[in-house]
């Protein structure tokens, strides 16, 4: 659903959305918010797709962080890298 949203977000930039993918759009969160997990989890979904996670990156757009890159291996950070990427949280 993250991607899904993902997808529909660079469609809607590059001005290929129509009124369906809202409608698409709409029914994909509805369902998030009735999915059986725990509030956090659906919270943190939500932010992901917002990008609203305080990665450095993120920070540093606005303008909260001097630094883009990673505070653990100096490579620039962004969600992707926070979660899957950076060598530390491969570690966990
Ligand atoms: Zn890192």
């Amino acid at each position: 659903m993250v991607l899904n949203t993902k997808y529909q977000r660079e469609n809607w930039i590059d001005e290929n959305a129509g009124a369906s993918d809202m409608t698409s759009q709409v029914k994909a969160w509805t369902s998030l918010w009735h999915t059986k997990v725990p509030s956090k989890q659906k919270f943190f979904a939500w932010r992901l797709a917002q990008h609203s996670v305080p990665t450095a990156d993120v920070l540093h757009h606005r303008n909260m962080s001097q630094s883009p890159l990673c505070a653990l291996c100096g490579a620039p950070d962004s969600w992707r890298h926070a979660l899957l990427d950076c060598t530390m949280s491969r570690c966990i």
